[in-house]
């Protein structure tokens, strides 16, 4: 490293230099909708929560990761520096630490560049080395059953494993970015890799809330395992949207109205079901497209915990609620940390309508469980989720 001058190195990382040797037609994607390429420029930009000092750690963590991957491409054929980079994007995008932030740089710089544990902590201090090398360790883990029990236990092993939540964060953060760019491999790794993230790192989402994270990983997987059926049910979801927003609207309409009579000040919106939870409610049922009539539905959010029940009773009086359908998750929680009032309704023209009720808080944790720990400082870490030991959520599943 020694040189390049800081100023050079600043504005042209190692990558950059080596891309240059490189025809540049596939080095920002574009063309597939993908987003560009994550720079340290797009990471830096995210690191507004963070002090000075961890600036300047993290740019060193990216120095020491960019040389070590130098010379290394992605299948898409851009500089392998890129996914670490996305990688620790993500990561500040929850507002992760300094040393998570760092451990996404390196995160693959063990295992592929032959670097070793003593050099990360005399460098960068022990937490952080701990945080890589649990990473590789997760890494060296194969997934190739498909049995249902097998897969279970996989995801035990790797929880327990993990012994630091932020190493599950930052492999599923892995796990996210590889997905989105999971088109430039080639068919049968294409595959593996979407079938194992729809067996393990899903439903890992899913169990510490991540729920945001937890449907793109599902949504991809889907795509990659399916493309065909994913493509019609997409396709099925469109027409659907068109020919029911007469009736959406309607309930909007009717629903907004009755809550400004109850003088109640809420938040109506939208929801749209994702197509592979649609093809999974298909399957279940063994059902058509069209018997699976609630594919759109309305959030509800309240300003205050007891204002979610009396949101609940101007929705109870203003259409008939469907019987047996009714769950308080407020006062019984989801084992994740999800918390809302769920109801059907039926709606004037028959149809069935799903509504959710909830905080602000609630929300927050419904799309990003643990996470929103990190997030909202003012979420306490019991509320995004009730366990915060690996070894608990193993047993709380
Ligand atoms: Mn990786």
């Amino acid at each position: 490293m020694g040189i390049r001058s800081f100023a050079a190195e600043l504005l042209l990382p190692a990558s950059l230099q080596a891309r240059r040797d490189k025809p540049p037609s596939q080095a920002s994607v574009g063309a597939t909708g993908q987003p560009a390429a994550a720079t340290f420029a797009s990471l830096s930009a995210l690191l507004g929560y963070l002090g000075k000092a961890d600036h300047k750690k993290i740019l060193e963590a990216y120095r020491f990761a960019d040389e070590a991957h130098l010379g290394q491409y992605r299948a898409s054929g851009e500089p392998y520096i890129t996914h670490p980079l996305a990688v620790a994007s993500l990561v500040a995008e929850w507002r992760l630490d300094a040393q998570a932030v760092m451990a996404a740089l390196m995160h693959d710089a063990m295992e592929d560049c032959g670097i070793t544990k003593p050099e990360l902590i005399e460098r960068f201090g022990a937490p952080t080395a701990e945080l890589v090398d649990g990473l590789t360790k997760l890494d060296k883990l194969q997934f190739s059953t498909r049995e249902e029990g097998q897969a279970e236990s996989f995801r035990k092993m790797l929880l327990a494993m993990a012994r630091d939540v932020r190493v599950i964060l930052i492999k599923l953060a892995d796990r996210l970015h590889n997905m989105r760019t999971v088109a430039a491999m080639a068919p049968p790794k294409r595959v593996r890799i979407a079938r194992e993230t729809l067996d393990i790192y899903a439903p890992i989402a899913h169990r510490l809330g991540l729920n945001l994270i937890y449907r793109e990983l599902q949504e991809l997987s889907f795509e990659h395992l399916h493309p065909w059926r994913h493509a019609a049910l997409t396709k099925a979801v469109a027409r659907a949207r068109g020919t029911r927003r007469d009736i959406v609207e309607r309930v909007r309409l009717d629903v907004e109205r009755a809550y400004a009579s109850a003088k109640l000040k809420v938040q109506v919106s939208g929801r749209e079901k994702t197509v592979f939870s649609i093809y999974r409610k298909m399957r279940e049922k063994h059902a058509g497209f069209a018997q699976v009539s609630d594919i759109f539905g309305f959030r509800i959010l309240a300003p205050s915990l007891l204002e979610c029940y009396g949101a609940l009773g101007v929705l109870h009086q203003l259409y008939k609620p469907v019987p047996g359908r009714f769950k308080d998750y407020i006062a019984i929680p989801k084992p994740n940390g999800y918390q809302s009032l769920h109801t059907t309704l039926v709606s004037p023209l028959g149809t069935a309508v799903e509504f959710q009720v909830r905080t602000e808080t609630m929300h927050a944790v419904a799309d990003s469980g643990i996470a929103a720990h990190w997030l909202y400082k003012h979420i306490p870490s019991a509320t995004a989720v009730p366990r915060m030991r690996p070894s608990a959520w193993v047993r709380c599943g």
